[in-house]
This record gives structure tokens, sequence and C-alpha cells, in this order.
């Protein structure tokens, strides 16, 4: 669960950040800051507790948890989830192009 901020030379920056994997439709979901609940699009597992702790709940398999970069600093994703503009926080499996691991 660390969590790293980085500062690239454009000032873009990506946070590391652990997702879970719906066993079911595939999508990656993470929970954008404390009180964001995060539900993947076919219902099978939610994420909540924030960056720092998160909590997974689940039917059926233990999701995989994943860890994924997001363009985007901790404010921002509270920002996100406070004005509910709910870009961050989900990626659905058809697109996937953000985040995957690059190990
Ligand atoms: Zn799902």
């Amino acid at each position: 669960m660390k969590m790293k901020i980085r500062n690239l030379k454009n000032g873009y920056q990506t946070m590391e950040v652990n997702a879970f994997e719906c066993p079911k439709c595939s999508s990656l979901v993470f929970s954008r800051t404390r009180h964001d609940y995060r539900w993947c699009p076919c219902k099978t597992i939610a994420v909540d507790g924030g960056l720092e702790y998160s909590r997974v709940v689940y039917q059926g398999k233990m999701p995989e948890s994943k860890k994924i970069n997001v363009p985007a600093t901790k404010d921002q994703l509270h920002e996100d989830w406070n004005n509910h503009h709910d870009k961050f926080g989900i990626i659905v499996a058809a697109h996937d192009t953000i985040g995957k691991d690059h190990v």
C-alpha cells in the first residue's frame, strides 16, 4: 500500500495507486478518497477507504490487487470525487490504456 508521487519534467504527475480487478468484468476500480465508495460496472466488487487504506468488498472470488499509475495528484482525485466529475476511479476493461503495470 505504498504511494508514490512522481514529478515528471513537464510537471505532469502520475501517482501509483492500488486498484482491484473485478474477476467478472475485468474493470479496475480504486477509491479516490476516504469516503469514495466505488463499484465496478457489474457490481461485483466495490472499493472504499481512499488511497492509503483501501478496502475491497466482493462477491465470490477475491479480486486481484494491481498497482496502476493515475495521471492525477491526490488533490485532483479528491476534487474529482467531490465535484462528481468521476473522471478517475475506474478503468473499464475496454479502454485500459492508462495505468496497466509497465513492469
Ligand atoms: Zn465487475
